[in-house]
């Protein structure tokens, strides 16, 4: 198992909707907490490793979620900037604007359906997972300006995994 970085078309696509939780499923994600962990990541979703699959593993410091076909139901109208990097994205971090409150459900690893009221980091760890299975990075959401400050970064990124 790989993480993919920046550039690789898996990352910029919708990726599809789990239809049964497989054996080999829960071994992927299984496997994908450890890699997360050892690389210095709070989450890491399917599309990083090379799976256009709605899943995700996260940690935002709270609990392991192992999140498979989430949904995010309401957005708070709170809105607050927090600096995201991102594992696919190596050596970038910059501030991102997003709702402070969500409220989710997902299927965890025992096929049960959960919902939960997120805030703060929890929540920001569950968006930006999320923006991955709909093939959006965080560098999709910082403004031109700051994208403009970090072209040469990303440019590199994509030529390096040419
Ligand atoms: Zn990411």
């Amino acid at each position: 198992m790989e993480i993919q970085i920046y550039g690789k078309a898996v990352l910029s696509k919708v990726a599809g909707p789990v239809d049964t939780i497989t054996p080999e499923l829960l071994a992927t994600l299984e496997e994908m907490v450890p890699l997360m962990k050892e690389s210095r990541g709070v989450g890491l979703a399917g599309p990083q490793v090379g799976i256009s699959k709605r899943f995700f593993v996260m940690d935002a410091g709270d609990k392991v979620r192992k999140v498979i076909n989430p949904e995010i139901l309401k957005f708070g109208n709170a809105l607050i900037e927090m600096e995201e990097g991102c594992l696919s994205v190596p050596g970038i971090h910059k501030s991102v604007r997003r709702p402070r409150r969500i409220t989710v459900r997902y299927m965890n690893d025992a096929g049960e359906k959960t919902e939960e009221e997120l805030k703060d980091y929890p929540a920001r760890v569950f968006q930006h997972e999320y923006d991955h299975l709909d093939g959006i990075l965080f560098v999709d959401r910082i403004s031109p300006i700051a994208k403009r400050i970090i072209a040469k970064q990303l440019e590199d990124l994509k030529n390096k995994e040419a």
